[in-house]
């Protein structure tokens, strides 16, 4: 399941992305042309009120891609996801994992921020297809969805959220790890356990043990 190769280029700067030689040229090709069609989007009405799109970060050849609901202030200021607060604690959840920056990617399922951050079912329904074709593109070998909007937009059949989480599927966009929103820590002890101790089920999956 690892994949190798040559030290990474450096980030590119307008999509966010660290790339691996080992993707191939057409792949860094397409999803810069997928990007710049993301940041031009108004097909919504969070077109109107965001202050950037937030597209991607990441490699362009990831083992893992973290698929988190939508953007927030810091996230809608920078156009990059997962900068704030809960990007510390994702952040800190994949050093955990210990995967590096090569083996990664993390984006949206909204690629623009829905004013008061409440998230938008209907917005994120005409979004869909971005997000399809992100991960067409990048073809992770998993999906892990952050919270309960991320799961339901990308699974809508699966259970609540607190009884899946922790616990591999199957959907149709591909493999899918379910894990409570990194933000949800800062609300409980125990949601905080949660999310720890189903890290580490993610973590055995990895490295190919149970879970
Ligand atoms: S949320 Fe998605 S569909 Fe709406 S304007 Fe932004 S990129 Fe376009």
């Amino acid at each position: 399941m690892e994949r190798t190769g040559p030290t990474p280029d450096p980030p590119n700067p307008s999509t966010g992305t660290v790339g691996s030689p080992a993707a191939s040229e057409r792949t860094r090709t397409e999803f810069e042309l997928l990007s710049r069609e993301i940041v031009a989007c108004r097909r919504c009405p969070l077109g109107a009120t965001r202050t950037n799109a937030v597209v991607y970060r990441g490699s362009l050849r990831p083992r893992i891609v973290f698929v988190g609901e939508a953007p927030g202030a810091e996230e809608d200021r920078t156009g990059l996801p997962f900068v704030g607060r809960s990007g510390r604690i994702l952040d800190a959840g994949i050093a955990r994992l210990g995967l590096s920056p090569t083996e990664f990617g993390v984006l949206n399922v909204l690629k623009c921020r829905p004013p008061s951050n409440r998230f938008d079912r209907t917005a994120a329904a005409t979004c869909r297809p971005y997000l399809e074709r992100q991960i067409a593109l990048l073809h992770p070998d998993l999906i892990v969805s952050l919270g309960a909007w991320a799961l339901r937009s990308l699974d809508p059949d699966a259970p609540p959220i607190l009884k899946v989480a922790g616990h591999p599927r199957r959907p149709s966009l591909g493999a899918l790890f379910p894990l409570v929103h990194p933000a949800a820590t800062l609300r409980s002890k125990r949601l905080k356990a949660r999310w720890e101790h189903d890290l580490d089920a993610l973590a055995d999956r990895i490295r190919g043990g149970p879970g």
